[in-house]
């Protein structure tokens, strides 16, 4: 802390400023990682009105950005009358990649493997008790062929069934401990060993119906139940055929996504390389989620996503914060904390599209933007709500314009 301090100048306030650690103490969070000096927080908020396969969620939500927690529970809330979200996911398994090169005969070398896969998924499978105690551990090989600049690779997939756990950890181990054995059975040589973050067999589902007649009245009337059906249809339809479009797509529904997966001390990295390769799976970027109108008219939305994550394992039981969060959801498995994601996703994308095919997204998103407008311009207390509507009502939310505002408020 000394060294940074003289470095970069910091005032004893800014100093201190990183030494004043939250709920994660300075202990904790130097055994975490390296060269810590402080902790940063996010807000905790909490996602209402879910109904998930019938149960009743509340749903911890760490995330900087506004409107993101009040959007997707205003989607939850609308989804409501027609039973919420409905459900499912695969089992957690997890892909482990060993590349293999110098093996000489593709053919061989795969067999070679294949005719071996028991003593290969048994010797994965003497390192972690644990895990095999809870019904996981490799269960399958898969073997792909990848032709390079460097030559032709054999790369064998370890199918690992993680259950509570992201896996990350557990698989490397897993791919490690048989590389000896499939160097000795192709004759070649092993360099990469490491999870996959395309973790395409281990996805999570969400389906919900948004009756026509609520999404009238959610628009006061302004719009017919049918037009705004129709709006987030043509809002959805671009997002399919434009990866400009998409990207924001495929953004929206991250918004929620990495919020539970931060209030669950989850790897939000991970998750996120998972959802966006998955995303381009087909060689086209697309969104993750899909629209369309059932026959009475009402809007149905889906979402099909990877999701890594675990109740167990990685940061999920040092952050402290985590574990209260699953506790404030309940989930019995990590299963079940992917359906939820999934299901925040979803209501995510559904509550942008319906903002931007409505209203436009910045009526609510700039109420929220002009009080921290009003707070960086220094406005405090009482301040913050008069400065943060007299910019609305003059329509210039900016630094200077609150300032000048704040100034003749205190004269
Ligand atoms: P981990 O090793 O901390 O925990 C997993 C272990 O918990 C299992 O191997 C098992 O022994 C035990 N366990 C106890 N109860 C269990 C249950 N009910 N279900 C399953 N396992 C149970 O963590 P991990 O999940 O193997 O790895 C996650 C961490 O790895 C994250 O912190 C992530 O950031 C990090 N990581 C990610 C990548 C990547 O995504 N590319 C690479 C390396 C590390």
């Amino acid at each position: 802390m000394k060294i940074i301090k003289e470095l970069a100048r910091l005032t004893n306030e800014e100093a201190e400023i990183l030494k004043k650690t939250g709920s994660l103490g300075m202990e904790t969070a130097d055994r975490m990682i390296e060269n810590v000096v402080g902790t940063s927080e996010l807000p905790f908020g909490l996602g209402l009105h879910f109904l998930i396969n019938g149960k009743e969620y509340v749903i911890p939500m760490c995330i900087e950005e506004p409107s993101v927690v009040a959007a997707a529970s205003f989607a939850a809330k609308l989804a409501k009358p027609s039973g919420g979200f409905e459900t499912s996911s695969s089992d957690p398994v997890m892909i482990g990649q060993i590349q293999i090169l110098g093996f000489g005969n593709f053919e061989k070398a795969k067999n070679s493997i294949l005719n071996n896969r028991e003593k290969i998924l048994s010797k994965a499978n003497e390192r972690d008790s644990v895990l095999i105690n809870f019904g996981g551990g490799a269960k399958d090989i898969e073997i792909r062929r990848v032709d390079s600049e460097m030559g032709r690779m054999l790369v064998v997939h370890l199918l690992v069934d993680v259950r509570d756990a992201m896996g990350a950890n557990a698989v490397n181990t897993m791919c490690e401990e048989v590389s000896p054995l499939l160097e000795e059975l192709t004759g070649g040589y092993v360099r990469l060993k490491i999870i996959s973050n395309l973790a395409d067999k281990r996805l999570a589902r969400a389906k919900a119906v948004w009756r026509k007649k609520v999404l009238e009245d959610s628009t006061k009337g302004l719009m017919k139940g049918e037009e705004v059906v129709d709006a987030v249809l043509e809002a959805y339809h671009l997002a399919a055929n434009d990866p400009y479009r998409c990207a924001t797509h495929n953004k929206g529904i991250m918004n929620g996504v990495d919020a539970v997966v931060i209030a669950t001390g989850n790897d939000f990295r991970a998750v996120e390389a998972g959802a966006h390769s998955y995303a381009s799976i087909s060689g086209r970027y697309k969104p993750l989620t899909r629209y369309h109108k059932n026959k009475e008219g009402d809007l149905v939305g889906e979402i099909e996503l990877p999701l890594a994550i675990g109740t167990v394992g990685g940061a999920t039981r040092t952050k402290p914060e985590a574990k209260v969060a699953l506790k404030i959801l309940g989930v019995g498995s990590a299963k079940e904390l992917s359906e939820i994601i999934a299901s925040v996703g979803l209501a995510q994308n559904f509550a942008a599209l319906r903002a931007l095919a409505t209203e436009g997204i910045q009526r609510g998103h700039m109420r929220l933007h002009a009080k921290n407008i009003a707070v960086t311009a220094g406005a405090k207390g009482s301040e913050i709500e008069k400065v943060s509507k007299m910019m609305i009502q003059e329509k210039k939310i900016n630094v200077s314009k609150a300032k000048e505002i704040l100034k003749k408020i205190r004269k």
